[in-house]
């Protein structure tokens, strides 16, 4: 599973704590068999400190079984990975405790996937609502979806949300910027796709369109590089370009505001990047995470971690026959910008 580009990294098994302390903090996972996906997703969940604060609030009376139990075995890994010690974190407690929900060890996993069913057990297993939503707040796009009847032009809106944003790539080359644009680009809905229209009271073809209503604190985007046909699945090599930080604003057209945007900040920064290398069959997860304390890159390969500079985390854009590349990406919101926000509208 690890893949032949292993041994190109520290292995902080046979070079000690010296390595780890060279790190600042950052502690590596040990594979049990194919949780790659899961350590690579765990080093971005630790790297969003809003979330290991929530969790770290969370002080359950009583859990049923604690074995079970995903947020509380999850606080637990945090603690292991946020300590200092000489070795790579064992987290086989909470891989057994995946297991027992259904994300079974052994097996390959998808990295979205994974991500929201983790989201998802959290809000189902921890007893304090509260902290539920501020989960949930943290990660949550909440949009408006506008259907446009295309026999009647009668209009139907509704709101929802998304905890990670799904974003279609093309083909041969791709910006961030440009799978964002093309996300909020109404799209027309024939045959199978038909919405049930109330003035005309059957099925028809629609316009759908999606507006922002409020972006969130950690803006999760999800780059859709599985594509499946017939009877299989491709991984799309190509090139899908990210900048280190953007304005959201500036990437959608005014329209695509809701009436009902609410404005708390829209500048953002990478803070995590989930890497998927190699082929739709087989491959390995590891991850860039952008540590808070010396605000430097690294790279969490399994047990190995390595400080890196952003040229490295360039190298995951793919193409040019990479099979290394972004599939993830979290950003966080720049909260310099939402105390100014904040100030303004005082
Ligand atoms: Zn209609």
């Amino acid at each position: 599973m690890a893949g032949s580009g292993q041994s190109r990294y520290y292995r902080s098994y046979s070079l000690g704590s010296h390595l780890i302390n060279r790190t600042q903090g950052i502690r590596g996972l040990v594979n049990y068999g194919f949780s790659c996906c899961v350590n690579a997703l765990l080093q971005s969940f630790c790297a969003t400190w809003e979330l290991v604060d929530i969790l770290d609030k969370w002080n359950p009376l009583h859990v049923e079984n604690k074995n079970r139990n995903v947020p509380l075995q999850l606080k637990e890994v945090f603690k292991a990975m946020q300590s200092d010690h000489s070795q790579p974190v064992s987290h086989h407690d909470f891989l057994k405790c995946l297991d027992k929900n259904r994300i079974r060890l052994y097996v390959q996993h998808d990295a979205d996937e994974v991500f929201l069913l983790i989201l998802n057990f959290l809000q189902r297993q921890m007893d304090e609502d509260t902290l539920v939503q501020a989960i949930l707040s943290l990660y949550k796009v909440s949009l408006e979806t506008v259907l446009h009847c295309r026999d009647c032009t009668y209009i139907q809106s509704y709101t929802s949300f998304l905890l990670s944003l799904p974003l279609h790539i093309k083909e041969d080359h791709n910006s961030l910027e440009d799978c964002i644009k093309s996300f909020f680009e109404p799209e027309v809905l024939r045959d199978t796709e038909k919405c049930y229209c109330e003035q005309c009271g059957m099925k028809t073809c629609a316009t759908r369109g999606f507006k922002i209503i409020s972006l969130p604190p950690i803006l999760c985007l999800h780059l859709k590089r599985f594509r499946s046909y017939h009877d299989y699945t491709k991984k799309l090599q190509c090139k899908v370009t990210f900048p280190e930080t953007f304005d959201f604003l500036e990437i959608v057209k005014e329209e695509t505001l809701s009436q009902k945007y609410v404005t708390n900040g829209s500048k953002y920064s990478l803070c995590a990047v989930i890497v998927h290398i190699g082929i739709a069959r087989f491959g390995h997860y590891t991850a860039y995470v952008h540590h808070k304390g010396d605000q430097s890159w690294y790279y969490a390969n399994d047990s190995s971690v390595r400080k890196v500079c952003w040229s490295d985390v360039q190298s995951s854009y793919g193409g040019d026959g990479r099979e290394k590349t972004a599939y993830m990406l979290l950003y966080r919101r720049d909260t310099q910008e939402q105390q100014f926000d904040g100030t303004e509208t005082l």
